[in-house]
């Protein structure tokens, strides 16, 4: 493989308040940040960025946006004012034909799923940041599919990146970030690493919600659907490394995939 390809990266985010926290978790964030290859470009497939159909953020100059409600002050008042990049926009507009991917230069921008990671990693934003949505109709074999349709911009020096939470339920939350986690919420983050581990992405995209400790895992699939992204963007070839293996709040995953 080529030294030029860039590698694909999914991060759990968990809370919010992750963007202003500095802990174990936070702080491997920042040292990927130093040790990857700099991209050109970040194309973040956000678990916070539902739509109807696939849409693409073509602005030159993405807002902030602060997408969540009940937290302090002092996380609405974080700006992360990377740049957007019309060409990248473009690019995957004409790249991918199935499904047409619409260009959006006016109401999204940066979600909390970006931004509370990419502060971490690129705390200058200084990397141009483009975010793919994610069309909620369709099944788990369409977002693993329209990843693999990324897989050539690795060559193009363009860091694609999952934001979300392999387990992620919110009702079974505790306020604690390092309490206990459950022991399902255990069980299908190891299974999620076996999987992986074994390249097994069939199973990992058709059999996750197929046993218990999965139906818990993933109440709803935004925060899951990102992973699909990555597997489908994922080369044989590649390395895995689980460069963050964590579990906060009792119910959030917080482990890292990275191939290549
Ligand atoms: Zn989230």
């Amino acid at each position: 493989m080529s030294s030029s390809t860039m590698p694909v990266l999914f991060l759990g985010h968990g809370s919010p308040m992750n963007a202003l926290a500095s802990n174990a978790v936070t702080q491997k964030m920042a040292e990927l940040g130093r040790v990857l290859p700099v991209p050109k470009v970040i194309l973040m497939i956000s678990a916070h960025w539902m739509t109807s159909g696939t849409w693409v953020t073509s602005m030159q100059s993405p807002k902030t946006i602060h997408d969540f409600y009940g937290f302090p002050q002092e996380l609405f008042a974080v700006q992360y004012p990377a740049p957007g990049s019309p060409t990248l926009a473009n690019t995957l507009t004409s790249l991918v034909q199935d499904p047409v991917i619409g260009a959006d230069s006016t109401e999204w921008g940066l979600d909390h799923g970006t931004w509370s990671v990419l502060k971490h990693m690129y705390p200058e934003a200084h990397v141009p940041v483009v975010q793919l949505s994610l069309d909620l109709s369709k099944p788990p074999e369409f977002h693993f599919e329209l990843g693999k349709k990324l897989q050539v911009l690795r060559e193009q020096g363009v860091l694609i990146m999952g934001s979300g939470n392999i387990v992620h339920n919110l009702r079974r939350i505790s306020w604690q970030t390092d309490a206990r986690p459950y022991d399902w919420a255990v069980e299908f983050d190891e299974w999620v690493k076996t999987q992986a581990i074994h390249r097994n992405f069939k199973a990992l995209t058709n059999d996750a919600v197929k046993f218990e400790a999965g139906k818990l895992s993933i109440p709803t699939w935004e925060h899951y659907l990102p992973l699909l992204y990555i597997l489908g963007a994922a080369r044989e070839a590649d390395d895995l490394k689980f460069d963050i293996e964590d579990l906060q709040n009792a119910s959030i995953s917080m482990r890292s995939l990275r191939f290549g």
